[in-house]
């Protein structure tokens, strides 16, 4: 299977079969969350994106080194190094130690990616954490003579590097034009041409993530810390750089400069970008009011939303979208979604429950080697799970004894389906629906139908009655099938 992957190379703009460095593994990193506020939508859709592509490079037997990194200094408030540090910022306003905002932050993080079924990465830098590596990526540049030191600040210079290599490439924008109308003439900016990046900032009196360093006592740029970050833990090269299309200018512009600055080549083989959501064809911002956090959604605490929606929920909706194509946010997008994740939800049930009998009516051959197929394609979720839709009619079919399944075949459709529901596409059951059930309580219940089959087989209607009525006042969904009962909480 491995060979057969094929991913959308941002930097060919096309797609290409995905051919690791080193047989076997692969070295992922991906862009994390700047952390001073709770996860948002924004959020949610590189983390699965990217823990869709981690669950399959394993599943397709590499061992993965997927770093995810914290940013947790150096985010201005305005990308053109301009600002106050948005940590620095909230803890002023909260009177907090900055690492305080931060853990705060991450805390939330990790709780809303864990009801999302993203999986820990396996490595989660901070970026202050990582300043001794940045420093020392600097110092290279400025050997090389790629950036220039000023007033106490270190500069990326733009306008030199452009000249024999192409600032720009990654988003396929050309700076020529740009760079010779900004040039500072007039002597009173620091940078040489407001297209040059920092790299090293000095720290304002007032400014308090501060660290020494050889040109003064100030803190990185916001670009160098994934430059740093992701050649300490996964190399000079590597193979995928992910994140969102927002990234891609500057901040990943501005990596792949860095390592050319540092190391005289490039570092990331294949870069890799989720398209955005918009709400409603709107884009998200916290002035237009649709910027609503995963847990306004979880909870359906936001004006905009009429419900709640689950984390399965939202994880499905982002699935079912092409990882490069838009997805629009609205509630009647969201509440179709929830009626298809059920619907498949509910086969997936069916399917544990049915039993095979001598020969199969239905068709099951090649629904492995399909969805394959759509995943190798630069994984195409929603041609996997239109896939699992179409069998899980014959599901249904099967569970109603309208047609049958051999024993084989069962087995396999058994096998698939955990494969690609679970494993794959990382759906389940939501966490806060399993506890609220628990193991034993759905113990008990099945005790409870199984006497109800009993007392029906005895011919004891008024016991199965009872059983069957009082269960259903208490929120029960029971559906009687070919093979004993199903159930399942009622809304
Ligand atoms: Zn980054």
């Amino acid at each position: 299977m491995q060979n057969d992957l094929v991913l959308y190379n941002t930097l060919h703009r096309k797609k290409e079969v995905f051919k690791p460095i080193h047989e076997g593994r692969v070295g992922l990193y991906v862009c994390g969350p700047t952390v001073y506020g709770d996860a948002h939508l924004g959020h949610a859709r590189p983390a699965i994106t990217f823990d869709l592509l981690f669950r399959y490079l394993t599943n397709i037997g590499y061992k993965v080194r997927y770093v995810r990194n914290i940013t947790d200094v150096g985010h201005l408030e305005n990308d053109a190094d301009e600002g106050e540090d948005k940590i620095a910022k909230k803890a002023r306003l909260e009177q907090l130690e900055p690492m305080e905002v931060v853990q705060f932050y991450v805390n939330r993080y990790h709780q809303a990616m864990e009801a999302l079924h993203v999986l820990p990465p396996s490595i989660e830098p901070h970026a202050s954490g990582h300043i001794i590596e940045q420093i020392e990526f600097v110092k290279k540049i400025l050997a090389n003579g790629w950036a220039y030191e000023s007033e106490g600040s270190v500069y990326f210079d733009v306008e030199k590097y452009n000249k024999t290599h192409h600032y720009g490439k990654l988003s396929g924008r050309n700076i020529d034009e740009l760079i010779s109308t900004t040039r500072v003439l007039d002597g009173q900016s620091e940078k040489r041409n407001s297209v040059d990046f920092a790299l090293w900032k000095k720290a304002a009196p007032e400014h308090i993530m501060r660290w020494p360093s050889p040109w003064s006592d100030g803190f990185p740029g916001w670009h160098l810390e994934c430059s740093a970050m992701g050649t300490r833990y996964l190399g000079e090269e590597f193979d995928i750089h992910g994140g969102g299309m927002d990234l891609m200018f500057p901040h990943h512009e501005c990596e792949i400069a860095q390592s050319v600055g540092a190391l005289g080549h490039e570092t990331v083989h294949c870069w890799m970008h989720n398209n955005m959501i918009t709400i409603n064809g709107q884009k998200m911002g916290k002035s237009l009011g649709n910027f609503i956090t995963l847990e306004e959604f979880f909870e359906g605490k936001h004006q905009a939303l009429t419900q709640a929606y689950s984390p399965m929920t939202i994880r499905f909706f982002i699935l079912q979208a092409h990882y490069r194509s838009t997805v629009d946010f609205s509630n009647e997008a969201l509440q179709a979604s929830e009626k298809g994740l059920e619907r498949l939800m509910n086969a997936y049930a069916r399917l544990n429950r049915i039993t095979a009998s001598g020969t199969s009516t239905v068709d099951v051959k090649g629904l492995r080697e399909r969805c394959y197929e759509a995943m190798n394609d630069d994984l195409n979720s929603p041609i996997v799970i239109s896939h699992l839709f179409d069998v899980s009619k014959s599901i249904n079919l099967i569970s109603d004894g309208k047609e049958t399944i051999n024993a084989e075949d069962l087995n396999e459709l058994k096998e698939v389906f955990k494969l690609f529901i679970v494993d794959i596409l990382g759906l389940g059951m939501d966490e806060k629906t399993s506890q609220s059930i628990g193991e034993g309580y759905k113990g008990a219940i099945d005790l409870l139908l199984n006497m109800r089959m009993e007392a029906k087989a005895n011919k004891d209607w008024a016991t199965s009655d009872k059983i069957r009525n009082e269960l259903t006042a208490l929120g029960f969904e029971i559906k009687d099938t070919k093979d004993g009962f199903e159930w399942k909480l009622a809304k």
